[in-house]
């Protein structure tokens, strides 16, 4: 017998009795985006490695060693999966030039990539619809982007188990003044550090404090705050971000310690996270990025945005049972006998042109296992045709869900009578 091949390890297959649920996912983000003014936009899943090392940063999880690269041998070029949706995004936004006199917002969706180590709510391939607002300074829409999620949740049906936490970074000087303080302190804790606390004590400090390491939780806890060192922009900026969401209502919780893995935010930062999935609790995380797009090569403008793992938040819907049915189609078409294929055929086509979804039974069959199928199949109506039906240019509609007597009716009627019945 011939080799059968498996999907690559943390890289999922989704199979029809799943997929529908992840159309049901993507059809309320594409209505929500569109409610608050979001446009597409799509960039390729690879893009040159350089890009990626200079917008995330050196000295990150992904960068250090999450990331899928690759020489291209056609012409040595270093190539990469992407890993996350920001980068490329703004690598087309400053291509194209697309912030000439005009703001944007853009939303993606679609796959990522990043070698880790796969368990539950954690992939090698995931899915992440993410948001860009670009030339807007904030703190308004900061707070739209707050109150856009929240309405988001809301539409799911998940609010009450999802809780913000949010943060202020301040801008890069006072990054920096925070960063000398740290540094220092974390010099009187060496002791006490972890390999990735050693190595990163002097490259990325502010991840140090990001540590899930239970042994540190205090040292970090007690570490200098980065919110001490806010000036009065910031702060101002901040303390308007956080009058406008808790205006809108929505309740959060602020932590000192959120810094978020990548190195280009700046002000504003925000996780959604949920106690329900395990570890892997953060579904939805993003924030301000000023300093990205001059970074990159554009004019310097501010910008805001986030990513969501969409794996994170089906499952919190599958979990809580929050996922509707499985729509059927509206008609099954059970047809048997000399010639009945074509004249179903034919049929399904009307039925379609009026706007019904319709399964024809394909091949042979009794009449009574093509009932059983179209039961099954959860079609609203069986629409019957054998000899007779042919012969009188007639078919029989018959409710499969409802209590609605069979009706006989002439072809050319079949969409019409439907309607009236839907109705
Ligand atoms: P984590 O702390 O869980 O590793 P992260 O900080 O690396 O998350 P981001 O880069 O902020 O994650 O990505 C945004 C969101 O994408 C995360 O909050 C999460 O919901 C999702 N995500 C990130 N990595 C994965 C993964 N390997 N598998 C599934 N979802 C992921
Ligand atoms: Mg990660």
């Amino acid at each position: 017998m011939a080799q059968k091949y498996q999907a690559v390890k943390g890289m999922n297959d989704v199979l029809p009795a799943e997929s529908y649920q992840w159309e049901y996912f993507e059809g309320v983000l594409r209505k929500l985006l569109a409610d608050y003014g979001y446009h597409n936009i799509r960039t390729p899943i690879l893009e040159n490695t350089a890009l990626f090392i200079r917008s995330i940063g050196e000295v990150t999880d992904i960068v250090e060693k999450e990331m899928y690269t690759f020489t291209d041998s056609l012409n040595g070029d270093s190539l990469t999966l992407r890993p996350e949706g920001t980068a490329g995004t703004l690598r087309a936004v400053v291509e194209h030039n697309l912030l000439y006199n005009a703001t944007q917002k853009v939303w993606y969706m679609g796959p990522m990539y990043r070698h880790e180590r796969p368990q539950k709510g954690r992939y090698r391939q995931f899915h992440q619809m993410g948001v860009e607002a670009l030339g807007f300074a904030g703190p308004d829409v900061d707070a739209e982007i707050i109150a856009m999620t929240a309405d988001l949740w809301r539409r799911l049906g998940i609010s009450q188990y999802v809780r913000l936490e949010i943060n202020s970074l301040g801008n890069k000087d006072e990054r920096a003044a925070h960063r000398e303080a740290l540094i220092a302190y974390l010099e009187r804790h060496v002791d006490i550090l972890d390999d990735d606390g050693k190595r990163r004590m002097h490259s990325n400090p502010l991840r140090v404090l990001d540590t899930k390491n239970p042994a540190l939780q205090d040292m970090a806890n007690a570490a200098p705050k980065l919110s001490d060192y806010l000036g009065e922009e910031s702060r101002a900026h901040y303390e308007g971000w956080k009058a406008m969401i808790a205006a809108l209502g929505v309740e959060f919780v602020e932590n000192p310690r959120l810094v978020r893995g990548l190195d280009y935010y700046n002000q504003s930062v925000f996780e959604w996270v949920t106690t329900e999935l395990g570890a892997q609790g953060t579904v939805c995380a993003g924030g301000r990025y000023d300093g990205l797009i001059e970074q990159l090569g554009g004019k310097p403008a501010p910008g805001i945005g986030f990513g969501m793992g969409m794996e994170r938040v089906l499952l919190l819907l599958q979990d809580k049972n929050l996922l509707p049915a499985q729509r059927g189609v509206d008609v099954y078409l059970v047809n048997q006998g000399e010639g009945a294929g074509l004249y179903a055929m034919r049929l399904a086509q009307q039925m379609r042109a009026a706007g019904f979804s319709v399964v024809q039974h394909l091949g042979e069959g009794s009449f009574k296992s093509q009932m059983k199928k179209a039961d099954a199949s959860g079609a609203e109506f069986a629409v019957i045709v054998g000899e007779n039906e042919i012969a009188a240019g007639q078919a029989v509609i018959k409710a499969l869900r409802a209590e609605i007597e069979q009706k006989t009716v002439a072809a050319a009627e079949v969409a019409a009578t439907l309607a009236a019945l839907k109705a």
